[in-house]
């Protein structure tokens, strides 16, 4: 039986979206040779405090991006099933709709040693393929040993470093890929913007005069 081709799958807080989450994916979609990504924002992430700002205009960011890169496309899912949703039930509801193609689930490392730590994490390797994103250890937490453990022993059995192997099967695979590492957090762009500065290098521009036109993060002084 042949396969429809591989479709990517991106989920975030997106609170923004920043460089950091669009550069690395594009530089492995290309490495993997995919061609459409679907940028997930989360309703109500299950391993975070709540967004500030709101599934609509994190949805409207997201749009922007899709506008400027083609490889990108808006998946309202998981805001439209108003509910916490594990990637787990996400990623079974993105296999029914698209029974016959495989799935290419994009996380950074931080996302990676944390995956031990996820609803039903056995399960997730029988519903995708993950594409992991380098991510600077700067704007994340170093792993335990137990996760370390876990994550030296997932890479032992599912990862491929040939990418034709992604398109060949549905799941299963785990691919490590080459990408920039862009030192970038929404957590840090909040940050800076609740302080007055404009960090242009860290997000589209698109998506600065959003945050500017809407008032997100800014200043109490200037809501
Ligand atoms: P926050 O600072 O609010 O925690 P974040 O910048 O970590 O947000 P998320 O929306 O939580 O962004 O991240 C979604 C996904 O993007 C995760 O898989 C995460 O590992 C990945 N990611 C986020 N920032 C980067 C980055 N700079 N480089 C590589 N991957 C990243």
């Amino acid at each position: 039986m042949s396969l429809a081709p591989a479709i990517g799958l991106f989920g975030g807080t997106f609170d923004p979206i920043h460089n950091g989450h669009i550069e690395p994916v594009m530089a492995a979609a290309k490495q993997v040779n995919l061609q459409t990504v679907a940028l997930m924002p989360n309703y109500l992430p299950a391993h975070k405090a709540q967004a500030m700002s709101s599934s609509a205009q994190r949805l409207d960011m997201i749009k922007r991006v899709c506008d400027t890169y083609p490889l990108f496309y808006p998946e309202p899912w998981e805001i439209e099933q108003a509910r916490v949703t594990y990637s787990v039930d996400t990623l079974s509801a993105f296999r029914d709709r698209h029974p016959n193609s495989p799935i290419c689930f994009f996380i950074g490392t931080d996302s990676l040693n944390s995956l031990p730590t996820w609803h039903r994490w056995e399960t997730l390797l029988n519903l995708c393929h993950f594409i992991v994103c380098k991510r600077s250890s700067e704007t994340t937490k170093k792993p335990t040993t137990e996760q370390q453990k876990i994550v030296a022993d997932l890479l032992r059995k599912h990862q491929t470093t040939e990418h034709a192997s992604l398109h060949r099967t549905l799941a299963g695979h785990i691919y490590l890929a080459d990408t920039p590492e862009v030192n970038v957090s929404s957590t840090k762009i909040r940050a800076l913007i609740a302080q007055g500065y404009r960090p242009h290098e860290m997000l589209p521009e698109s998506i600065l005069q959003y945050i500017e036109y809407t008032k997100l993060y800014q200043p109490k002084s200037n809501i």
